[in-house]
């Protein structure tokens, strides 16, 4: 075979398998398995068909302004490993995945920019996986010759074009996946919230959810309290040596959160050793975000998270916390508010209920105070006020049914002489035995006796006449007469004994109730008069108009 033909046929084969790859390839992105494990495949395919010493992919990640390598085909001992990432710019792989135009470096040794990760290698391809213009990645292919891929420029190009889309479809899968789970989160954020009962239980909740929903190693929340305003150490959960400090006031000049809370800005540490104000708790912890909790602008907390593994505070996840921190506030408000809500309550009904106690005791205190107000306060019974009430009461009635009502009037006989001669204590004596015995003799429950004044007392008698008063009258004054006490100084018995005068009246329209007692007291006057120790009564006939 010519020469020319021998070559024809060597292209014509090298792009059959170059079809037959790309075949190959387009089936993978299209299978629905893992994207590290289709990248997997494609770069053991590539790797195969290149015949080169490794073939790896990277992504990129804007937010950290690096490359991560996610995929990795070798033999041969090399630094790359998947995860493995550097700056963009830097090296071959950084500078295509900055400017995403494809570089050939047919010999390493004339590119300043080469950094050595497969050791011998001689050349090297990187081209870009672009999607609508956009970065999404890179592969490149290393090679211990010199001059290696001259001709599979154009493969790797067609190649990446199917990795882009693929990058780009899982982006977007992912994004969408990550909605659909901070929705999820949000809202199941909200119940935990709800159900919860008090502000503590909310924030402790709000912890414990945060910590297993983003696999981290602690999770604190602080609220800013106080008129000038403190952070106070609120909910804890997960292991962290800060567990101790629940309750307490955190100082605004300490560690990653005093920065956060100074500046009101959220504090992201990548690597916890490299941050000057990190305070050195569980040597686990790698990463630490701390982020605002703000209500309407105004910061009401922080949320301190702390990762073992830094993916857990992955840009991606920082931005899912920063959602969910605003459902935070919200929550924490309505715990705030509820809570106060229910203190305002409890308090109300104490007040209710010590009011209603001040009112049971007003009351008490009032028919106390009404009871001594009728009461004399020496013989316990009815008093002047008492009686003049009794008596305008009885008189009323007397005057509706047309009733008499009769009154006694009573005064001790020679008291003055009995207090002089048995001493003050034994006349209060002495009138309380007398009261009692007015109140004894008196058989009926409407029969009114009262203390009138000093040495004096009233029997009003309802529904009586001066017939049916006299015997009364007869009836108490042996009553009185039979406690015997002695009273020597008396002019009418060597014992006490009382001068009563009776009236009895059936009220008249334009008669007042001043004339009984004027009779009685004329009655009484005259049983004085007439020797004391005895009952006299006020004439039966009533001249109404000369009274
Ligand atoms: P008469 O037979 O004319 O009624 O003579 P009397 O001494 O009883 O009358 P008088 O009005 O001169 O005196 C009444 C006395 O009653 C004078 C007063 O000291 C006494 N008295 C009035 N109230 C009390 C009281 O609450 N306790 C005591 N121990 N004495 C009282
Ligand atoms: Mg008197
Ligand atoms: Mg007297």
């Amino acid at each position: 075979m010519p020469p020319s033909e021998i070559s024809d046929s060597a292209s014509r084969e090298r792009e059959a398998s170059q079809l037959a790859l790309i075949h190959r390839i387009a089936r993978l992105v299209a299978e629905n398995i893992p994207l590290s494990e289709r990248l997997r495949q494609i770069v053991r395919l590539l790797r195969e068909h290149l015949g080169c010493a490794l073939v790896a992919c990277a992504s990129i990640d804007r937010g950290s302004g690096r490359f991560r390598c996610e995929a990795l085909d070798t033999e041969l001992p090399s630094d790359v490993h998947i995860g493995y990432g550097r700056e963009l710019g830097s090296g071959v792989v950084g500078e295509v995945a900055a400017n995403g135009r494809t570089l050939y470096v047919a010999d390493v040794a004339l590119h300043p920019n080469y950094v050595e990760t497969l050791p011998g290698t001689r050349s090297e391809l990187c081209v870009a996986m672009r999607h609508h213009g956009e970065v999404m990645g890179v592969i490149n292919a290393e090679a211990l010759r010199a001059n290696a891929f001259g001709t599979d420029i154009d493969l790797l190009e067609t190649i990446a074009e199917q990795l882009a889309g693929m990058f780009a479809t899982e982006r977007l899968n992912r994004e969408q996946s990550q909605r659909l789970q901070l929705l999820g989160m949000l809202s199941e954020l909200s119940r935990t919230a709800i159900e919860a009962d008090g502000l503590d239980e909310v924030l402790l909740r709000i912890a414990r959810f945060l910590r297993e929903r983003f696999a981290l190693e602690s999770v604190g929340v602080l609220l800013v309290e106080g008129k000038q305003p403190r952070l106070r150490f609120k909910a804890h959960a997960g292991n962290s040596v800060f567990h101790g400090r629940c309750g307490g006031d955190w100082p605004e000049s300490l560690g990653v959160i005093g920065r956060a809370f100074r500046s009101g800005q959220s504090q992201y540490v990548a690597d916890v050793i490299e941050d000057i104000d990190y305070v050195l708790g569980n040597p686990a912890v790698a990463a630490e975000y701390v982020l605002p909790v703000r209500l309407r602008g105004k910061l009401i907390g922080l949320l301190n998270l702390e990762a073992s593994d830094p993916q857990s505070l992955s840009a991606v996840n920082r931005q899912m916390l920063d959602a969910l921190a605003e459902q935070i506030a919200g929550a924490v408000h309505l715990a705030a508010t509820n809570e106060r809500l229910r203190e305002i309550n409890r308090l109300v009904e104490e007040k209710s209920a010590a009011l209603g106690q001040a009112n049971r005791h007003l009351r008490e205190a009032n028919r106390q105070l009404e009871r001594l107000s009728h009461r004399d306060g020496l013989t316990g019974i009815a008093n002047r006020r008492r009686f003049d009430e009794a008596l305008a009461l009885e008189w009323g009635r007397a005057l509706r049914h047309g009733y008499s009502l009769a009154l006694l009037l009573l005064d001790i006989d020679d008291f003055k002489s009995y207090n002089d001669s048995y001493g003050h204590l034994a006349g209060d004596d002495a009138l309380r035995q007398v009261a009692r015995a007015l109140n004894e003799a008196l058989g009926r429950a409407e029969d009114c006796v009262a203390r009138y004044g000093g040495e004096e007392f009233a029997v009003l008698l309802p529904q009586s006449t001066l017939a049916d008063a006299e015997p009364v009258a007869a009836h108490v004054a042996q009553a009185v007469a039979r406690l015997a006490l002695p009273h020597a100084a008396s002019r009418a018995a060597p014992y006490l004994t009382v001068s009563i005068g009776v009236a009895a009246l059936i009220p008249q329209v334009g008669l007042d109730a001043l004339a009984l007692v004027t009779r009685a007291d004329g009655a009484l006057y005259r049983a004085k008069t007439l020797g004391r120790n005895r009952i006299e009564s006020a004439p039966t006939t009533l001249a109404l108009t000369a009274t």
